[in-house]
């Protein structure tokens, strides 16, 4: 496995491939989730190239970018485990030269939730793949749904700016009790460990009433909030019943939703979702 750190080393790295190539970015404090993107990355192509980046640009002023974890030795062991070949871990100025200033806006998908409660998130998120997908040029870019509307804004760039990439989205890797890992999760102290599954019962409530034949959002929503803060630390961010595709709310729950929560668990957030649908079984 080659860890490269330059835009050029990178290029040289990509005229050599001859097979297929599938892209995992992250922002590193791997684990079993991302592993399961490297690995599916690592069967389906020739070659896997796993990004490390904390993007600044999608981190909001009063966020967590400078306590984020940076274990990047650790990463590196996953990454080498896993079936990486190339690990890019570009400096901030090599993604940021003085001077940067374009963004990208891809509009709709992103208004709403974690849209609506962290302006300038998926500008940051949208612009640093768009960058990183010019300089990989994967034939995969492997997503995990675990941030779902962040993938389905990615889908949707790609489409509308012709990238040569298939979008594959993996499924949502979960701990004890259903908890979605996430490298958030070693902010929480023993006691929100404890608590934090809740978000997910929560939700896969709500999906199991949408089954059985609840169709009214405003109803899923109560039921919703009426589960979650059974521990003093939570506070809700969001909830929301939203198209799959377009991630715009539903009026009426009569085919195949996302439920998509957010919400802080002391200082930490939360985020998670969950398909559901009339008849079907929610997860
Ligand atoms: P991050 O490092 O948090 O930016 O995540 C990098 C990629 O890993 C994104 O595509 C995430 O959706 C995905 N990911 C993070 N946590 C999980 C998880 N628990 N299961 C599946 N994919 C995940």
């Amino acid at each position: 496995m080659e860890v490269i750190q330059t835009k050029k080393e990178l290029r040289e790295f990509r005229n050599g491939v001859r097979g297929s190539l599938g892209f995992v970015p992250t922002m590193g404090a791997l684990h079993e989730g991302h592993a399961a993107l490297i690995r599916q990355s690592a069967r389906e192509n020739e070659r896997t190239v796993v990004s490390i980046f904390v993007n600044p640009m999608q981190f909001g002023p009063r966020e967590d970018l400078a306590k984020y974890p940076r274990p990047f030795e650790r990463d590196l062991d996953i990454c080498r485990e896993t079936g990486a070949n190339v690990v890019y871990a570009p400096e901030h100025a090599d993604i940021y030269p003085a001077g940067f200033g374009s963004a990208v806006e891809v509009s709709g998908v992103g208004n709403h939730w974690c849209g609506a409660s962290r302006p300038g998130h998926f500008v940051g998120v949208a612009t640093v793949v768009l960058k990183l997908l010019n300089r990989v040029q994967p034939d995969r870019l492997y997503l995990g749904q675990k941030d779902a509307q962040q993938a389905a804004l990615l889908d949707k760039m790609v489409l509308d700016l012709d990238l040569e990439t298939e979008v594959v989205v993996c499924p949502t890797i979960r701990g004890a009790g259903g908890l979605a890992l996430s490298s958030r999760n070693q902010y929480l102290s023993p006691g929100e460990k404890a608590a934090a599954p809740a978000l997910y019962r929560a939700l896969m409530e709500c999906g199991r009433q949408i089954k059985m034949g609840q169709t009214s959002p405003q109803k899923i929503a109560e039921i919703f909030q009426g589960l979650l803060p059974g521990y003093d630390g939570w506070r809700l961010d969001y909830f929301g019943v939203a198209d799959p595709v377009t991630m715009s709310p539903v009026p009426v729950i009569d085919r195949k939703v996302r439920l998509l929560a957010a919400a802080f668990l002391g200082t930490t957030r939360l985020i998670d979702n969950i398909s559901a649908g009339p008849g079907l079984e929610p997860g």
